[in-house]
């Protein structure tokens, strides 16, 4: 608890009562795998400069800090969004991947990875440790790679559009770990080259008052082949980017969140919703494209609930399965510990040898729908 104190410059008794709000959580689980790591504390809620997912260490050696992912703004309209946001020169076009935020790190002698609420992940660590040069932090201590973690065997976010069976990294921001300040789109293509390191697609680098035109026409072919949409960002990375989706991105996170309706936030449904309205103004669209567009919305929104109904009625769960790999059956062991301390609930399948490789299903319990269904099924009132 002290070293946290000495790190973000407060009092001891300023430090507790952050604790006590719960705005400051620990957040090492001791073991072997992180050998360099004597204890961790975590920021749950931004506070001061420092983002949400902070994570303050202490290591064998001293103290460090790294800092956490900053969110990215939504444009609603693409024009004039861009124009009013990014005003004059060149911007990037990034595609936005879908997968989970990951902040690879080193403390000592091994990699981290952190996820975006601030946890070191046992299961993406040994991923990261596998993919990621250790040359690259012998190189540049104080930087971190900010990466989306994508692929099948993915305990989070699960998609196969991408072709990657297992899970694979993406860098998308190089970034000094202390203070957040980005390099260069430049420097971090120059960089990628130099480790090779995976970067997430840049699809084009227009004058910025073009961009809406550019991004719309890219938006329309990244939904086709069901990925994400785009992240807007200033050559210099100074402006703060932008991100933008597509419709059939929208429509799979509302599948998603209708199926497990009770443990999602309304507001969650309700942005995205409004997303398409906006979007299919701004697009101008033709009777056919909109009466598609609301087909999308309803079959999203409608079928995954229907769906999850009918599990309950037939006496099982609502859950949501992955499957993952495992190297080590002890990092195994420590992912069931870690998933407990992120209040997840869960349950996993025995691990089954594969050329030196334990494949386990994670099946996240959705409790709340489950209950929820469960009771209106039985007759409860709304
Ligand atoms: P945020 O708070 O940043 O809005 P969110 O959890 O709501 O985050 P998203 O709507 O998925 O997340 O959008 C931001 C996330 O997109 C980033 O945190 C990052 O994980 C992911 N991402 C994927 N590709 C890129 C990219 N090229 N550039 C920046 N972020 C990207
Ligand atoms: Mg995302």
């Amino acid at each position: 608890m002290k070293f946290v104190a000495e790190v973000l410059k407060l009092s001891k008794s300023a430090t507790l009562r952050l604790e006590e709000r719960r705005v400051l959580r620990q957040a090492l689980i001791k073991h072997p795998f992180f050998p360099d790591l004597v204890d961790a504390y975590k920021l749950d809620k931004k506070f001061g400069e420092y983002e949400e997912g902070t994570l303050i260490v202490k290591t064998k050696n001293g103290y460090d800090l790294v800092r956490g992912y900053p969110k990215i703004r939504r444009a609603l309209t693409l024009y004039p969004t861009i124009i009013k946001h990014f005003k004059e020169g060149n911007v990037v076009i990034e595609e936005k991947m879908n997968g989970y935020n990951v902040r690879v790190v080193h403390f000592g002698e091994n990699i981290y990875a952190i996820t975006r609420r601030g946890y070191i992940c046992p299961y993406t660590t040994e991923k990261a440790r596998n993919l990621i040069p250790f040359e690259f932090f012998k190189d540049n201590p104080d930087l971190m790679l900010c990466c989306e973690a994508v692929g099948e065997e993915s305990p989070f976010v699960s998609k196969s559009v991408y072709g990657i069976k297992n899970l694979d990294f993406f860098v998308f921001d190089i970034r000094r770990r202390r203070t957040n300040e980005a390099l260069s789109i430049k420097i971090k293509e120059k960089i990628a080259e130099e480790y090779s390191l995976n970067l997430s697609p840049i699809l084009g680098v227009v004058d910025v008052k073009k961009a809406h035109e550019e991004v719309k026409s890219i938006v329309k072919e990244l939904g086709k082949q069901e990925r994400e949409g785009v992240v807007i960002k200033d050559e210099k990375m100074k402006k703060s980017p932008i991100k933008y989706t597509a419709s059939q991105s929208n429509c799979s996170d509302l599948s998603y969140a209708f199926r497990f309706f009770n443990e999602y936030g309304k507001d969650f449904m309700f942005s995205r919703i409004v997303r398409e309205a906006f979007q299919s103004f701004e697009f101008n669209e033709s009777n056919d494209e909109l009466n598609e567009r609301c087909k999308r919305l309803g079959d999203a929104i409608l079928k995954p609930m229907i769906e999850s109904i009918r599990e309950v009625s037939n006496g099982k769960k609502v859950v949501e399965r992955n499957r993952l790999r495992f190297d080590s059956l002890e990092v195994f062991e420590l992912f069931k510990k870690h998933v407990k301390k992120m209040g997840i609930e869960a349950e996993f399948s025995t691990p089954i040898e594969k050329n030196g490789k334990f494949v386990v299903y994670f099946d996240r319990i959705m409790m709340s729908t489950t209950d929820k269904i469960a009771a209106h099924l039985n007759g409860v009132l709304w």
